[in-house]
């Protein structure tokens, strides 16, 4: 019976004490099921201190946006989200590797592709609603990527997964418009972004 491919190439030391729900049917350590989330709602309690601790330092020395976090074997790849807020997708039905949860939101102003080895609790028996799960046999380089596509400016920017973009914005005249900005005129018959709308209706009807 040969053992399922276990994908150390993201490690570069091993997890010494799993906790149960951390092993697969054979034992070994699942690094393939990952939430995505605030990293503050699952890194446990007791490392918060020093896991912010490399984190300022990666942001340090990488400036600010998306930044590669050494952190107990993984490079945790922790995007910024210039602000707080809460983000959902319901197009991720069709990624084969949604498991689960479609919303995320954010109170350190970072969301991450959390593996389950690091979190505090299960996600699956703790879910609150807080992250997307999911699960990869492709290891680590291979998790969901997590854009930005806005112009970074704060709260509210769209965020995409995997190029999915988050609930409640239409590309239009090459940015991603909030629907609400959306305008229509008076027939409904028109419609565009604050950049391109133009009613060309007028004298029309009535
Ligand atoms: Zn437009
Ligand atoms: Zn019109």
């Amino acid at each position: 019976m040969s053992l399922p491919a276990i994908h150390y190439n993201t490690y570069t030391q091993e997890i010494k004490h799993p906790k149960p729900w951390q092993l697969d049917e054979h034992g070994e350590p699942n690094v393939n099921e990952f939430v995505i989330s605030d990293p503050c709602y699952y890194i446990k309690d007791s490392d918060w201190g020093d896991f912010c601790d490399v984190w300022n330092a990666a942001t340090k020395g990488q400036g600010y946006g998306s930044n590669i976090v050494k952190w107990k074997g993984f490079d945790l790849v922790i995007q910024s989200t210039g602000g707080d807020g809460s983000w959902s997708y319901t197009g991720l039905g069709h990624k084969d590797w949604h498991c689960g949860g479609t919303t995320h939101c954010a109170d350190t102003a970072s969301i991450c592709c959390i593996p389950f080895a690091l979190c505090d609790t299960n996600p699956l028996e703790d879910y609150v609603g807080k992250g997307i799960i999911g699960h990869t046999d492709y290891g680590m380089k291979d998790y969901p990527e997590i854009t930005c596509e806005g112009a970074y400016t704060g709260v509210g920017e769209p965020f995409a997964i995997d190029g999915i973009v988050q609930d409640g914005y239409t590309l239009c005249c090459g940015n991603y418009v909030d629907d609400d900005q959306f305008e229509w005129c008076d027939s409904g018959s028109c419609e565009g972004c604050w950049s391109c709308f133009d009613c060309d209706c007028e004298g029309d009807g009535q």
